[in-house]
């Protein structure tokens, strides 16, 4: 708007210009034009009074005359349009009040149209509030002299001009076609939005249809990556079984000692591929929104031991002393919460630090906070003396499949997910991961968290008949496993021999519900997917089962499917747990264990 223009530039195009709303364009225009119009109509009254020898209206028109050049010029040099209207209507205004008060001392057609002049030109220029102001500063004096003359009070020593008809024809035309031109031009500004509204909203339209399809393309494809990862991750998963529980099974039947060796870089490997599997299918989960915490009972101190087992000794082959120091107040306390989720966060910064640590000390606290009445809050600290994380870095490694790029990092491979994943996890759970870290010297990773208290204390389970290692077979629990593939027929039953039970095996969910039928069970492990009646439709059918014995008997779902809504699809089919395959030979026990204590 205050673009400078030449001095010599008459051009409407250079004060004109995009950024301008449509409105303000049609009101440059229309004053650019209208001058011309005015420039016409006084150029005509000027020549006119002239010629009838009028000096004092002569003036007057030839001081109109310049001024209105004068603004023109002004208006094509700075486009202060407003400015120039402001003007305008002073002048106008002033040329009307002394033209009906000095010069004529009349109100005439002309006076009457120089006000709808005004208020038009007003209201079309600056807006409704400079619009009114004009209207009055216009009328009221026209009014008072109106009724001034009609009281007879009104007289001055001025002889009025007599204009003649030539002059008052030009002034009366040139008036209405400038007020023809205010309109019709305000018309077709008007109509101009209005189409461009209509084509914006138009555009709108069609881009949200645009917009609608491609979300609706992004989330397919979103749904088509998640069914794919958790497609092959199936399928991944199901030879991984036979692997790791083979070597499981070879490892529980007292190997050679290099054979034993052997055997453990199996498992091993078996288990970090797992582990990645693992690792990507939950990202991909947690990305997708489909994450679903759980909310059953633990107990903290268990689940700290179990997370921390493994990684001690790691930690003690290395050299490094690990200490794991659990709040006696959570000794005989059962908490609600999601164990899996929870293990996981505390498995990936402890087995972080047991992998980056080669000396020193491997410390983590599970404090209690704060002990209101029914919660709990636990500060959890993992803290570190290894080789710790460059400054820089320190966003970073929160990243999806980033790693920080020192040979350290490469030599122990990973994928880069543990900490987002983490990252992750801690967010939904309404918590917050801080980090410390120092090269050289350690790292410490802390989170806090609230959970509530179950008024039961933890249940002590020796004394009720589960199975163990050390099973005699006596009492050993009644297991019918539905499974179709013979491999995992054939793991199932080596694996549970090795605890004395002998299961019934069905080859297809029918073919289980006819068994259980005849035949008296603890447990039904059930595959989902088999021929003739899969794992679901057999599970429903055994809920409505006539005998309340058997249509209550725990069912654990065993499934290599990774879909993100497999444990909520096998609770709703009335399944009572489910075991992602490959599982560990203790993880089965556990579930079984508690399947079994829960009806006892
Ligand atoms: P991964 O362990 O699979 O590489 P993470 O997401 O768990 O993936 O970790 C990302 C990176 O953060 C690691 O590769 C490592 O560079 C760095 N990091 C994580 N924990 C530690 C730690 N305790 N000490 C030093 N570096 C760490």
């Amino acid at each position: 708007m205050n673009k400078d223009v030449s001095i010599f530039n008459f051009s409407i195009n250079r004060i004109i210009s995009g950024n301008q709303s449509v409105i303000d364009q049609a009101r440059i225009r229309l004053l650019y034009y209208g001058f011309f119009i005015v420039f016409i109509a006084v150029g005509g009254l000027l020549t006119s009074v002239y010629l009838q020898h009028q000096n004092f209206l002569t003036i007057t028109a030839a001081v109109v005359f310049v001024t209105i050049i004068f603004l023109f010029k002004y208006l094509t040099y700075r486009p202060e349009w407003k400015k120039i209207s402001h003007a305008l209507l002073i002048l106008t205004a002033l040329f009307n009040i002394s033209n009906t008060y000095v010069v004529m001392q009349n109100v005439d057609i002309i006076t009457v149209q120089v006000i709808l002049l005004a208020i038009l030109f007003s209201f079309y220029m600056l807006g409704q509030g400079w619009g009114l102001f004009y209207s009055l500063a216009y009328l009221v004096p026209i009014l008072v002299f109106l009724v001034l003359e009609y009281n007879g009070n009104y007289s001055i020593e001025f002889r009025p001009e007599k204009i003649d008809q030539a002059t008052i024809i030009i002034s009366l035309f040139s008036n209405f076609i400038i007020i023809i031109f205010i309109h019709s031009h305000f018309y077709n500004a008007f109509f101009n939005t209005i189409n461009q509204l209509k084509e914006t909203a138009q555009e709108h339209i069609e881009l949200n249809l645009k917009l609608g399809d491609a979300i609706k393309k992004a989330e397919k494809s979103s749904q088509v990556k998640s069914e794919f990862l958790s497609n092959i991750s199936h399928e991944i998963r199901t030879p991984l079984n036979a692997v790791i529980g083979m070597s499981n099974l070879m490892l529980m039947s007292s190997p050679r000692p290099d054979q034993k060796e052997d055997l453990s870089v199996l498992k091993f490997s078996a288990n970090n591929l797992l582990s990645i599997v693992n690792d990507v299918l939950d990202f991909n989960k947690i990305e997708s929104g489909h994450l679903v915490f759980e909310k059953v009972r633990f107990n903290l101190v268990d689940l700290m031991q179990n997370v921390c087992g493994g990684q001690i000794i790691k930690a003690e082959d290395k050299g490094v002393v690990f200490d794991l120091l659990v709040d006696p107040l959570l000794t005989n306390k059962v908490l609600i919460g999601d164990p899996t989720r929870i293990n996981q966060i505390i498995y990936n910064l402890v087995s972080n630090a047991t992998k980056f640590t080669s000396q020193g000390k491997i410390s983590v606290k599970a404090l209690v906070n704060e002990d209101r009445h029914n919660y709990l809050t636990v500060n959890f600290i993992v803290k570190d003396t290894g080789i710790g994380i460059e400054p820089a870095n320190l966003i970073s490694i929160f990243e999806p499949f980033t790693q920080e790029a020192t040979s350290y990092t490469r030599q122990h491979g990973g994928t880069g997910l543990g900490l987002a994943i983490v990252k992750k996890l801690l967010e939904l759970l309404g918590s917050h991961l801080q980090v410390s870290s120092t090269v050289g010297v350690g790292s410490e990773f802390a989170f806090v968290m609230e959970f509530p208290v179950s008024t039961e204390t933890v249940v002590d389970t020796t004394k009720k008949r589960l199975i163990s290692q050390k099973n005699d077979g006596s009492d050993a629990l009644r297991i019918l496993i539905a499974e179709d593939n013979p491999v995992n027929v054939l793991l199932m039953k080596k694996l549970l021999a090795k605890w004395n039970i002998v299961p019934a095996i069905a080859e297809n969910g029918e073919r289980a519900i006819e068994i259980l039928q005849y035949g008296n069970f603890d447990i039904i492990l059930m595959d989902l997917q088999m021929p003739i009646m899969d794992g679901f439709e057999a599970a429903a059918e055994i809920r409505k089962l006539a005998d309340p014995k058997k249509s209550a008997i725990p069912i654990i779902a065993l499934t290599a499917s990774a879909l993100t809504d497999i444990r909520e699809q096998v609770f709703g089919a009335g399944m009572n747990d489910c075991v992602l395959k490959p599982f560990k030979p203790e993880e089965l026990m556990e579930k079984i264990n508690n399947q079994v204590l829960a009806v006892s």
